[in-house]
């Protein structure tokens, strides 16, 4: 990928101001870490983002959007060429008829949307309100809590794709499944615009009372601060958290970075923790998940810029390990 100052300057007489160079990525994710991105241009509404994909994709520089960075682990090192990052905030209530929906540009803040239907005694986001990333970071990755996902909710979702254009999705169509969809699996290959979600009228008491009971019951399960939330997805009937617990890791640190102790898949900065230390957490969670229980624990977060690849080898393929120690049984009588 080209990043030189021939590209820097194409982009910049284009997108002007919105442009910047060697930005610092830490400060515009949940865990506060990671290093600088050779360019970061700002896009302010939908059409900018879809300006600016476009015009990424016709030059064949690759990119990334950055949403509310509660998802992702950037590298130490930064990131080698464009990322772009999506503050496309409008949103438009339509509480006409008996189904209530709200349009939202894909960089509204989830949980505020969530909170601003509440007080319009509009149902429906309750289970998002505790939820720190953008309406796009959840239509891809199908964001979810308390039993229900973006995906029960979505009505249409407005998306421009690199070699279909620009189009609506049902959720049908993004093919969601627990923790992720078809744009996941195929990263860089659309961006999310907008989304439609359907919404039920209530009075802004029952709904705000429903809210903050899951807001508390998120409070007193989840750890405040800096952090990295739902490391690894649950595998089938089990929880991640339950495991790493099991395996006795709840509170190892590696530098300034923890295990939360509060819910193991939580990792946590406690001040100037790297990405390369939570990555070496993550890395003895899943080994020894793996090593205690035989199960390979797959990361929902996205490792993103200037990663090894063995390093997230190690983190997305199963490894070689000898099989679990059986559990000893006491012998039956004869
Ligand atoms: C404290 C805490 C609590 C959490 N609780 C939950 C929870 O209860 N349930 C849950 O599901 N998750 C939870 N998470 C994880 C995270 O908040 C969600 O996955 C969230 O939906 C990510 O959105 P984001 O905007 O932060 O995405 P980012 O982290 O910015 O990005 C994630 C991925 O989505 C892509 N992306 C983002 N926006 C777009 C777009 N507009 N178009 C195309 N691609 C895009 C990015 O390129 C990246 O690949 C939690 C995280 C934290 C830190």
């Amino acid at each position: 990928m080209s990043t030189d100052t021939d590209l820097y300057a194409r982009l910049e007489s284009i997108f002007g101001a919105r442009v910047q160079r060697d930005v610092p990525l830490a400060p515009y994710t949940s865990a506060r870490v990671g290093g600088p991105a050779d360019v970061l241009i700002t896009v302010h509404s939908a059409r900018e983002l879809a300006m600016v994909a476009s015009r990424l994709w016709s030059w064949e520089v690759p990119f990334w959007v950055l949403g509310g960075g509660s998802n992702i682990l950037v590298a130490d090192e930064g990131v080698r060429g464009v990322v772009v990052l999506n503050r496309s905030r409008r949103l438009a209530f339509n509480t006409e008829g008996e189904q209530p929906t709200v349009w939202a540009e894909s960089g509204v803040n989830l949980g505020s949307l969530a909170r601003r239907a509440a007080a319009m005694g509009l149902a429906g986001l309750e289970w998002a309100a505790g939820i720190p990333g953008t309406v796009g970071g959840a239509v891809v990755g199908n964001a979810g809590a308390h039993g229900q996902e973006i995906a029960d909710v979505l009505q249409m979702a407005e998306i421009l794709h690199r070699t279909e254009g620009k189009g609506m999705r049902t959720p049908e169509a993004l093919g969601y499944a627990y923790r992720t969809s078809a744009l996941k699996e195929e990263p860089g290959q659309a961006v999310v615009l907008s989304a439609t979600l359907r919404l039920q009228h209530d009075t802004p008491e029952a709904v705000q009372e429903r809210l903050a009971a899951l807001n508390e019951q998120r409070k007193a399960t989840q750890p405040p601060g800096a952090t990295v939330g739902s490391m690894f997805k649950n595998p089938p009937g089990d929880y991640a958290g339950r495991l790493i617990d099991a395996a006795g890791l709840k509170g190892t640190t590696v530098g300034d970075a923890e295990i939360s102790t509060v819910h193991a898949n939580f990792f946590v900065n406690k001040g100037e923790a790297t990405a390369q230390e939570i990555w070496a957490l993550m890395y003895l969670a899943r080994t020894t998940v793996a090593q205690k229980f035989g199960v390979w624990l797959e990361p929902e977060i996205q490792l993103v810029g200037a990663w090894p690849e063995a390093a997230v080898a190690a983190l997305y393929e199963p490894q070689e390990l000898p099989p679990p120690m059986p559990v000893p049984r006491p012998k039956e009588e004869a």
